[in-house]
């Protein structure tokens, strides 16, 4: 991604209640702690090993057969607590021709109220990591980029959010976490300027299917992440996202006592969270995209598991959980 992200929360306490509850989707198996109590915390350890699984896949760039395995791999993840993940399949158009993908996204259905089904959040990452074949540096074209940070940090701690959101008795909101596809671009600049966008393949397949099927009227906020398993964790304020939504992670993270981990800088960044945003759903890109000295390992091949830590991890987890506790409360106030 580029300097562009978002991110979205649910009522705190609500949010470690609710995942088991309405019938279509019961969360069991072995992640699943079934009762609520201790149910709040992310296991960054358990996100660990997410975020390592992944990068043992190698390189995971849109269309490759270690994409494939990490779609697989996410897939089984939440098979495994007892969810019925959804495959979205579709051929991109990129400047170097049709490329296969897919997103993966499963829902944790909130209680109804009456006849009106929940209103729903969303929660998303992106699985692919940056193809490097149209690298600037043809020495660099050839490179194995592992996207430790970048692809495998979000999508192991959304795949852990899975587990805390099944051990939620009843939920208020309906949950929808999606793993998209194709959020790098295929050039290697992020370029919106040449009447393609190159970027946010599965995110804007995703919005626009909301759009076309009027689910994404039920769609009242959406949280991305991206980027949160740097050693030194400190998220942008980014500003292209929701300034409430924002306000509401920043003052999770205050809460949390982890108010150095939110004092980044106040840039604009281009990431999933437009996609959403571009069909009207409020949007928060949680992002640190500032890795290594002056940004150096982002895009890089330093971007590796030595450079990330757990602690980045449960960081990171204590200000989302506190964070979407107050989503949640922005979800059921639209
Ligand atoms: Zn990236």
């Amino acid at each position: 991604m580029l300097r562009s992200k978002r991110l979205w929360s649910l009522p705190p306490l609500l949010a470690l209640v609710a995942c088991a509850a309405v019938p279509p989707i019961a969360c069991s198996g072995e992640g699943a702690a079934g009762s609520s109590s201790a149910a709040g915390d992310l296991d960054a350890a358990r996100a660990w090993a997410h975020l390592e699984a992944q990068v043992a896949f190698g390189p995971r760039p849109s269309g490759s057969a270690a994409a494939e395995a990490t779609r697989a791999y996410i897939e089984a993840a939440l098979k495994d607590m007892g969810l019925q993940p959804v495959r979205e399949s579709f051929t991109a158009s990129t400047p170097r021709g049709p490329v296969q993908m897919a997103n993966v996204y499963v829902d944790l259905p909130g209680r109804e109220r009456g006849a009106e089904s929940a209103p729903m959040l969303l929660v998303v990452s992106h699985y692919d990591t940056k193809r490097f074949d149209d690298h600037w540096d043809p020495a660099q074209q050839t490179a194995r980029f592992l996207g430790a940070n970048d692809g495998a940090s979000n999508t192991a701690v959304l795949l852990e959010l899975a587990r805390v959101l099944c051990a939620v008795e009843e939920r208020d909101v309906t949950y929808r976490l999606l793993f998209v596809d194709g959020e790098e671009a295929v050039l290697w600049n992020w370029d919106d300027a040449r009447g393609q966008v190159d970027n946010r393949y599965g995110s804007r397949h995703h919005a626009a299917e909301l759009r076309r099927s009027g689910r994404g009227r039920s769609v009242k906020a959406c949280v991305v992440i991206d980027l949160v398993g740097d050693e030194d964790l400190v998220l942008d304020d980014d500003m292209n996202s929701d300034r409430t939504l924002m306000r509401i992670f920043r003052e999770a993270a205050r809460a949390e006592g982890l108010a150095a981990h939110v004092n980044g800088r106040r840039i604009p960044i281009k990431d999933d969270h437009q996609s959403f945003m571009e069909i009207g759903i409020p949007s928060v890109d949680l992002i640190d995209l500032d890795y290594g000295p002056d940004n150096s390992w982002w895009h890089t091949t330093e971007d590796t598991i030595e450079h990330c830590s757990v602690e980045s991890l449960e960081v990171f987890g204590k200000i989302l959980l506190r964070g979407l506790e107050g989503v949640e409360g922005f979800v059921l106030g639209r």
